[in-house]
């Protein structure tokens, strides 16, 4: 007796790969599905494959229909994760109760979104629909000097045209007071401390751990209301003084130990004109936001994040606040395209490109300009490339082909033109109709048929000429001087 596995093994494996590609199985795959089942048989491959040819021989003659019968009736956990599978494509969202509320926050600092954005807006805006619930738009725009101030009505755009359904859009520098109140709170909860050390010996001394700040840090929390009040009303000036919310000073990442959270900008908010000079910093009024907004789940992309959600989990505890849940995805490399805010603001005031539409550029602008591209293809790529953990590379050539896919059925084919023609007079031809080619051969009727646009040519009726077979376009005939219209 060898040790090939018994026939109802490979009859599953064939069952379930017939159930995926519609109805017909490919032996390779379910062989190499056997043999990662059980790496053992590895050697013996040679003799496992004609079983695994006659298996699937007779799976395959069972038709779609009656493989997904047997598969409910037999496997039913099977038919259930491949069903998820092909219609989302995304996990599963952990611990939801019931509907979600989610966000989506890009950064303000130039107007509009570009492809690597689209991601994170419509993975929301998937998950949203999926389990019923809100989105909101968040602008977070409490950095003054880094705000374009077009974002505000372009960012809103940009999503709705990807077909991003957003309950509600949120600014926050519209929300000042409840970052202060929510300060104060912290104040005295012994959560945050006034430090004035200046901030780069406040860098220097945390980096270094375990002696942050010292003066400061032990004040009392009246004492630190006091302080921070003053920054409110310009007793410090910019640099001179920041708040920081007081965590591990041994903390192994030395980012979380004590990390600040306000600090002062003298300068005029795009918004807010010179009403507020104290201004949260992302980590702390993403917190008290994500709190008030009641967030039920938060994904985001990056390693980076993960140290951001280290650093807000301390405004959650030192509130009794209960946490988000938090999911964290890999970064998306797109290549060759440019994406960068900074570098496209240069290139702009200096001519390079011609704005923000510039054709080749990756904001979601330029692509609509190129024109072509849907919104269909965006959420059709993000969904297929899922949710991992690991960071991978965007691939145009995928994106391109889903494109073709989604524009295939309504999209005209290719008009020509002939410059420059040659005109000829051929003797002796019989007079007979042009035929014209449809727009979208063979199977969109709906999109009529090419139009000839040439003045000599009257209602595309040419006379005494030939014509023309299949493939052999009269244009053609005329390109080589062949033809002439009278
Ligand atoms: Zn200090």
């Amino acid at each position: 007796m060898n040790c090939l596995p018994d026939r109802e093994q490979i009859r599953l494996h064939a069952l379930k790969n017939a159930y995926q590609h519609g109805g017909k199985a490919d032996p390779k795959a379910v062989l190499s599905k056997v043999l990662a089942e059980s790496p053992d048989l590895r050697k013996s491959a040679k003799d496992l494959l004609p079983v695994v040819n006659e298996v699937v021989e007779e799976v395959n003659s069972l038709g779609a229909a009656e493989i997904e019968e047997i598969l409910r009736k037999e496997h039913p956990e099977a038919l259930i994760a491949e069903k998820k599978e092909q219609r989302h494509g995304l996990p599963d969202l952990p611990g939801v109760t019931g509907k979600v509320v989610m966000r989506m926050a890009p950064s303000p600092s130039g107007p509009p979104l570009h492809v690597g954005h689209s991601r994170m807006a419509i993975l929301n805006d998937e998950y949203v629909r999926k389990y019923g619930g809100e989105l909101i738009l968040r602008i977070e725009d409490t950095n003054p000097k880094n705000i374009d101030p077009s974002a505000y009505q372009q960012i809103p755009r940009d999503l709705a045209w990807l077909g991003v359904q957003f309950t509600s859009v949120v600014v926050q520098s519209d929300r000042m007071e409840l970052y202060y109140d929510e300060a104060r709170r912290l104040i005295r909860n012994g959560g945050m401390y006034v430090c004035s050390c200046g901030v780069q010996e406040f860098k220097e001394k945390r980096q270094k751990g375990g002696i942050a700040c010292p003066p400061h840090r032990s004040l009392s929390a009246r004492e630190n209301e006091e302080r921070f009040q003053e920054m409110l009303d310009g007793g410090f000036r910019e640099g001179e003084a920041v708040a920081v919310v007081k965590t591990d000073l041994a903390h192994p990442n030395p980012s979380v130990r004590d990390w600040i959270a306000f600090r002062i900008i003298e300068r005029e908010h795009p918004r807010q004109g010179r009403k507020y000079r104290v201004y949260p910093m992302m980590n702390f009024s993403v917190a008290v936001d994500d709190h008030h907004l009641g967030l039920t789940h938060v994904i985001r992309g990056g390693k980076d994040h993960l140290n951001n959600t280290e650093k807000q989990k301390y405004i959650f505890r030192y509130n009794d606040w209960p946490l988000p849940v938090y999911f964290h995805y890999g970064l998306i490399h797109i290549p060759n395209t440019v994406l960068k805010t900074s570098t496209i603001k240069k290139g702009i005031a200096d001519g390079s490109y011609s704005g923000w539409d510039d054709v080749r550029l990756g904001t979601i602008l330029a692509l609509r300009k190129r024109g072509g591209y849907v919104p269909a293809t965006f959420r059709r790529y993000w969904i297929e490339s899922g949710l991992r953990e690991s960071d991978a590379e965007f691939s145009w050539d995928i994106f391109n082909a889903m494109n073709k896919d989604s524009i295939d059925a309504a999209t005209p084919r290719g008009g020509f033109f002939v410059p420059d023609p040659v005109m000829l007079k051929v003797e002796g031809l019989p007079e007979c109709d042009v035929t014209i080619p449809p727009n979208h051969p063979p199977t969109n009727k709906s999109l009529g048929d090419k139009e000839i646009q040439d003045e000599r040519i009257e209602g595309g009726r040419l006379c005494g000429c030939v014509r023309p077979g299949p493939g052999a376009g009269w244009q053609g005939l005329q390109a080589q001087g062949l033809l002439q219209c009278c």
